[in-house]
């Protein structure tokens, strides 16, 4: 039986529709518009392209929103400059520094991103965030896990007592998804690249998540019969050709329940973006 196919659109639709009624209910309640500043440095043009659906994705649904445009030269103490403006501002409730930044800043990443107040870290990167999301405490988590997560309970897949499993073990998918699943009462095993038999460990998964970045990498053999699994891949094997990690195909067969690649989790992350945007706007009204 092939398996059922959880179309990103759907959720992402549902995501929005969430994020637009919380924007408004704030606007009237408080008189507040949630509002998201996004710097970008120097001119990557597929941070462009990312940076431009962030904004329409506010003014679609009532948010505000700017970004802020600073040259391939900008150097690490004006960066942080624009950063401290934005903490301080009050119609901005969430900061975004798209990434990559330029070589000669990159390597102050880390500095860079937690300079920004961890109330307003939209991507829950901060160090502050990640303990809260360790020691399950409210705050900001990184938009594409917890678009997985907000995916699965949307679609009813069962999470409390689960065996789950996540290939990949990033700062920014892998290890915030094993948290969020452990919250939710799910056994989590997170493998790497020293794992020793994969498959065996695959294989155990009710739901199963792959963040590796390399085409085709869960076949149909590493997955349970009737197991959800998770496609977080987006991997560009031609010019106009994007695959995910799963061997979609094949793995539809025997999988319950499997994300396509694309259309599926890519779609969720900028939706689940809106949320935290109103999450932010939410929490730094309630402090
Ligand atoms: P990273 O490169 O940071 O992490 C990849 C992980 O995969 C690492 O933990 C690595 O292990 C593990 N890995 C690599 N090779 C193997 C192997 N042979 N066996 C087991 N594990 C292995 O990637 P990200 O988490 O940043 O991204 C993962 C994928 O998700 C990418 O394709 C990326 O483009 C995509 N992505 C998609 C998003 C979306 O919006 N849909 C958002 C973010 C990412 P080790 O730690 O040991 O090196």
């Amino acid at each position: 039986m092939t398996a059922r196919i959880l179309e990103g659109k759907v959720f992402a639709q549902q995501f929005r529709e969430d994020a637009k009624k919380k924007a408004e209910a704030l606007k009237e309640k408080y008189g507040v518009q949630p509002g998201l500043a996004v710097i970008i440095v120097g001119e990557n043009p597929a941070s462009q392209v990312y940076v431009r659906n962030k904004h329409k994705s506010c003014e679609a649904l009532g948010i505000y929103s700017e970004v802020i445009e600073m040259p391939e030269s900008t150097t690490k103490e004006e960066l942080l400059a624009r950063i401290d403006a934005l903490n301080a501002n009050d119609k901005i409730h969430g900061i975004l520094v798209q990434l990559p930044l330029p070589k000669q800043i990159a390597s102050h990443e880390s500095e860079i991103l937690e300079r920004i107040r961890p109330e307003k870290d939209v991507d829950g990167f901060h160090p502050v965030n990640v303990g809260r999301l360790v020691t399950g405490q409210p705050g900001l988590v990184p938009c594409t896990p917890f678009g997985c997560l907000r995916m699965l309970e949307l679609a009813g897949i069962p999470i409390d007592g689960k065996r789950a499993v996540i290939i990949g073990r990033s700062n920014i998918v892998g290890k915030p998804m094993l948290h969020l699943l452990l919250s939710r009462n799910a056994t989590v095993t997170i493998c790497h690249s020293h794992t020793q038999d994969l498959p065996s460990v695959t294989r155990e998964a009710d739901i199963l998540v792959a963040a590796v970045g390399r085409p085709h990498f869960v076949t149909a053999d590493m997955v349970k019969p009737g197991a959800t699994v998770i496609d977080v891949g987006i991997n560009r094997i031609a010019p106009k050709k994007l695959v995910g990690d799963v061997d979609f195909e094949a793995v539809k067969e025997v999988a319950g329940a499997i994300t396509p690649v694309p259309g599926g989790v890519g779609l969720l992350t900028v939706a689940m973006l809106m949320e935290n945007v109103v999450r932010a706007a939410e929490m730094q009204l309630q402090a």
